[in-house]
């Protein structure tokens, strides 16, 4: 069988699928959460499947930890230092003292060690993954399987829907020692306390399509005799067991810790009842109300299993799900659905809507598409999902997911259960989309797996009803969470530890940075997420590195330098990392006298490479976060880095370093994901710093990377601003540790390539050292089997990770959505903004791997492909013109705008640096921001008005009408606002109302406003209220904090407001309509 397409061989930002071993196992079993033998000895695959989703590593540098490069052994023998720091310099712990030195910095001169030889491993570009044979295709995208498939057909991914025997968890016992030091909510047994207490609104289930549940499901107990009939024997629906309901051993209610824990997170749940009802409250009512629909829809779609039970035990109230709904409907339908009415693109100008494009409402029976999942957490490219992978080739769009599975939820339904009930044979979680043959067993959706339903199950929380499986949370949200029990760890869940290593050269103490992040620090030490378990450390470094001693008892902290960065260690490993709650004020002192430490430093070099090796050392027992802040190219020991970028061919779309230098920071990242530790990388500079090589140890260790392009207190104030709020809200957002997600599909399909920053540590399971909830990913997949029959498919997503209270928890997300079998179906369900999404990361791949320009001429031809086969195999009557389906009307546009986006233009005016950023967010940003950075949001705002306005909170939010973006749209009479994501402009035109200027920029006249405003002042003006309400509103929905530029009609940054006109001309590219007239050329050959 043809392989799934992907992108030819690469390296760096390419996709994590490159050629070589694909198992990457690392350190000590015990910090490995996932059994290793459950992952590569599943049914019919086996982890060693060559070239499939492993990192690209030169053939040459094994991916062993132990690779000579660098030496991770605590053993090592001891080497004389160099004195580069005299009476402060530390030798290797072995002599059992070191010389610990007061808090105070004694500068020395700069040192001149030679970089170290250690750029030799520079990967190929060039590996086995170049499907030579299919070089006519590599315009093309991989989702039109056929040309890009591999010579070895034999790679065929069959994971995707026997995952399951990798599941999640380990199915190991438990040694005594891995109990979970907060084991309350892993000991509620089967039988425990009563569970009507804590469910927060038993009457009003919001549909959880946008609002996921609010409330904690205490676990399920068994009832307290045998079930009403026991083994395999057909229930009688007709005769619900009678008796006393479930009565308890354990007289106390159940302790949700959970919710305690999360109560920032998570709303409480009601306030907990008396436990007296339990045993005495209720009773089962003799014919359930679940029974008595006789007339329920059935499941027409849904192939009859052979173990169908008798009709009078079908009677579930469950729906039909979809597929044949959707037929049957087309097929009355004279007119053509909305979605597939054609539309003239060179006539039709006014295709953007006014309000923010919706994602498509999948085509399901009503009553399952309310139990759907929300768009902004799972999303598909094609919400109709072709039956065949030829079908799919032919509508030439690429399918695929988009998910932002950690989103901050304001309603989380969350169930802490003794048992959580997964299929037996692919591990799916149970969900809304499962079907109940009877009451006591259950059919997977994933693998169609007939299932028991345990015991527990049969007690529904919610409702306090026996007998009622399907309408337990679990089948009612297609959010959940679970409390997992002790089976789901290999250790004890880790505590929360957080290691901040600064850069303190002259260079970076110059910007100003350190001030501002160790106040931002000082100030959100409180609500760093955490339990009385976190810990916290920090290193310094320059052309050494510098541990602080943060030991109970001292008076203040102690500076260790240790100056051998060929050959790290670290000094005193016991006090470096320290408890947050009991060495508070040493922590604070520390953060106080930092900034000023270094002010008088000379030295000019940087190693950060050894710096984040010192790091990784100390913080590889316990796994955690490190956040690294640099602010130029590193300069001495391992990972010095040379500068690649030369300004003259920043024009030229080849050759332009997009690749690492160096697979260093690969393989450090490499050995942090082995033990759990994620670095973030802020990279506040003025001057080129390879972020193409040092994003790596983000990329790999599934951080996020921050840049500050010019960082400086003083030259470029708004940047502290920026700083200021974008470092608040690393700090104290939620943070999920040790983490796997795995996303399984319907059996049929098969997921081949993941894009976002992680590690692929199985076939399908993606290691997550941290899980941060502003971090999305998107995944490719194909149709590997026909899915006839099958009228709806499903996915999940299951991430387990281990909260910053130390609970093990599972957010899992499960997806429905139709089957079809026409070409224009599938059209018709094309959501365009998810397709670009995709179609963006998939263009980062390309360009690293084959060049810039050939990931524009892809992008364009998805364009051209799916437009040709829409006219030759859709459109009945042709007609002149470029004709698109409705739901693809906005294809054209947003593809221009991928163009016209930093990562993808051409032309001069980009830095590498910020070029190699924009595609770090492409590839870890959700849908929703990468949307806004590429086609902007544009908005008049002199004459906002309350009319349609919001009400939050008593705040009114005024809603303008979203423009075109295009000059045409903008008269001089006028303010606007341009909404790009991680930056706004107001642009102030020359005759606009002198209202607006002495009302909300509040000076005088038009020529009094500055050049370099940034601020609106608060005034009390009506139309000051609403504009800053507006533009506040507008930042607040985003992890992020857009700096608001004011300019002026012939102000400086006219030019970078006007770059993101995507309908007007540019230099380098192509109006609108020119885009349109070149497509429609192509589409008419
Ligand atoms: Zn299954």
């Amino acid at each position: 069988m043809a392989q799934p397409g992907r992108p030819p061989a690469a390296v760096g930002h390419s996709g994590q699928n490159g050629a070589g071993e694909q198992r990457y196992t690392n350190g000590p079993v015990q910090n490995s959460l996932v059994h290793s033998s459950q992952m590569s000895d599943g049914q019919g695959y086996s982890s060693a499947v060559p070239g499939l989703y492993s990192h690209q590593v030169p053939a040459k540098v094994p991916l062993q930890p132990s690779s000579g490069q660098y030496n991770f052994g605590g053993s090592q023998n001891v080497s004389p230092l160099s004195n580069q720091r005299s009476g402060q310099t530390i030798n290797r712990p072995s002599m059992g003292h070191t010389s610990v030195v007061p808090l105070q910095h004694a500068s020395s001169g700069p040192q001149m060690l030679p970089p170290s030889q250690n750029s030799a491993a520079v990967p190929s570009s060039s590996s086995s993954f170049v499907p030579g044979a299919h070089n006519a295709a590599l315009s093309n995208w991989q989702y039109d399987q056929t040309p890009m498939s591999q010579p070895t057909g034999s790679q065929t991914h069959h994971f995707a829907h026997i995952a399951g025997t990798a599941s999640t968890h380990p199915s190991l016992s438990l040694s005594g020692s891995t109990n979970p030091p907060t084991s309350h909510q892993y000991t509620v047994s089967p039988g425990g306390p009563p569970l009507q207490n804590s469910y927060m609104k038993p009457g009003s289930v919001p549909a959880p399509v946008n609002r996921p549940l609010a409330s904690v499901f205490p676990p399920a107990r068994s009832p307290p005799g045998p079930p009403p009939v026991g083994g395999p024997t057909l229930v009688r629906p007709s005769a619900p067991p009678v008796g006393p309901p479930p009565t308890s051993s354990v007289p106390h209610p159940p302790l949700n810790s959970a919710s305690n824990h999360e109560a920032t997170t998570f709303p409480s749940p009601a306030p907990q009842n008396l436990n007296l009802g339990r045993s005495i409250g209720y009773s089962y009512p003799t014919l359930p109300p679940a029974y008595q629909s006789a007339s329920s829809p059935g499941a027409p779609g849904m192939q009859s299993s052979p173990l169908q039970y008798p009709a009078g035990s079908q009677s579930f109230p469950q729906p039909a799900l979809g597929g044949n709904h959707l037929t049957a409907s087309m097929g009355r339908l004279s007119l053509q659905p909305e979605g597939l009415r054609p539309i003239n693109l060179l006539q039709e100008r006014n295709i953007l809507p006014v309000t923010p494009l919706q994602a498509p409402v999948p085509n399901l029976h009503e009553e399952i598409q309310k139990l759907n999942c929300n768009p902004e957490l799972f999303r598909c490219t094609l919400t109709n999902i072709p039956q065949t992978q030829a079908l799919l080739n032919k509508a030439k769009l690429p399918l695929g997911l988009l998910l932002h599975p950690f989103k901050d939820l304001s309603q989380l339904p969350v169930v802490t259960s003794s048992t959580i009930v997964r299929c037996r044979s692919c591990r799916t979680y149970i969900n809304p989309f499962v079907s109940f043959l009877d009451q006591r067993r259950w059919k997977c959706n994933l693998c169609y797996r007939v299932n028991d339903v345990p015991e527990e199950f049969m007690y529904n929380p919610v409702t306090r009803v026996y007998g009622e499986p399907h309408k337990r949370p679990e089948v009612q949200n297609a959010t959940i969470e679970f409390m997992a029990p002790s089976e789901y760890m290999l250790r004890p869940p880790q505590p929360p530890v957080y290691l901040f290593v600064f850069d303190v050269s002259h260079n970076a103490i110059e910007t100003g940075y350190l001030n501002t992040v160790c106040k931002t620090l000082l100030d959100n030490l409180d609500l760093l997420p955490g339990n009385t378990r976190t810990k916290i450390g920090f290193i310094t470094f320059d052309s050494t590195i510098h541990f602080y001693s943060l030991q109970e008892g001292l008076s203040q902290p102690q500076m260790l330098i240790v100056s051998d960065i060929e050959d790290v260690f670290i000094p005193m490993p016991e006090n470096l990392l320290v408890n947050l709650n009991e060495n508070k004020e040493l922590i604070q002192d520390l953060l106080r006298t930092l900034p000023q430490m270094f002010t008088k430093s000379l030295e000019t070099q940087s190693a950060l490479g050894p710096a984040l090796q010192a790091a990784f050392k100390l913080m590889s027992p316990t796994g955690g976060r490190i956040s690294v802040f640099q602010t130029q190219l590193p300069s001495l020991g391992v990972g010095a880095l040379k500068s690649r970028e030369e300004p003259n061919q920043r024009a030229a779309a080849k050759d332009i370093h997009l690749t690492p230098s160096t697979d260093f920071y690969k393989k450090l990242a490499l050995d942090c994901s082995g033990q759990q530790v994620a670095v973030d990388l802020f990279l506040l500079s003025g001057q080129y710093s390879d972020l193409a090589s040092l994003g790596c140890i983000s990329r790999y260790s599934a951080g996020s990377v921050y840049y500050y392009q010019s960082y400086h207190h003083q030259h470029n104030p708004v940047q502290v601003e920026k700083l200021q709020k974008e470092l608040k809200r690393y700090v104290t957002r939620k943070i999920g540790f040790e983490a796997v997600m795995r996303i399984r599909c319907t059996k049929g399909l098969s997921i081949h390539t993941f894009h976002g920053n992680f590690f692929v540590r199985s076939t399908d399971l993606l290691s997550l050292p941290n899980v941060n909830p502003d971090a999305g990913y998107a995944v490719q997949m194909s149709v590997e089997e026909s899915l006839t029959d099958m009228p709806v498919v499903s996915f999940q997503s299951a991430l387990l990770y281990t909260s910053s209270k130390g609970e093990r928890r599972i957010r899992v997300h499960t997806m429905c959505l139709p089957v079809v079998t026409t070409l224009s179906d599938v059209y018709l369900g094309a959501d365009v903004q998810a397709i670009t999404g995709l179609l963006a990361n998939m263009a980062v791949d390309r360009s690293v791997s084959a060049s810039l320009s050939d990931a524009r001429d892809a992008l364009v031809n998805a364009v051209i492909d799916s437009l040709s086969a829409y006219r030759s195999l859709v459109l009945s009557i042709q007609q002149p013109g470029l004709m698109a389906p409705y739901s693809l009307r906005l294809f054209p546009l947003h593809v221009l705008a991928l163009l016209k986006q930093k990562a993808f233009q051409t032309g001069t005016n980009i830095r590498l640096d910020e070029r190699i950023f924009t595609m770090c967010q492409v590839k870890n940003q959700p849908l929703i921001y990468l949307m806004l950075m590429t086609h902007p949001n544009l908005y008049r705002v002199d004459n906002l008005t309350d009319e349609g306005a919001l009400n939050i909170n008593d705040r009114t939010i005024p809603q303008p009408p979203i423009l075109q973006l295009s000059v045409e749209k903008l008269s001089r009479d006028g303010a606007y606002l341009m909404d790009a994501g991680s930056v706004m402009f107001m642009w102030v035109g020359k005759n606009c109302g002198q209202n607006f200027i002495s009302q909300v920029l509040g000076v005088p006249s038009y020529a009094s406003i500055p050049q370099n405003m940034t601020h609106l002042p608060e005034l009390e003006t009506a139309e000051s209220i609403r504009t800053i309400a507006f533009i506040s509103w507008l930042r607040e929905q985003r992890p992020f904090f857009p700096i608001l530029y004011i300019i002026r009609d012939e102000g400086p940054l006219k030019s970078s407001f006007l770059q993101n006109m995507i309908e007007d001309r540019t230099e380098s590219a192509l109006s609108y309509y020119e885009f349109l007239l070149h497509i429609q050329q192509q589409v008419n050959k």
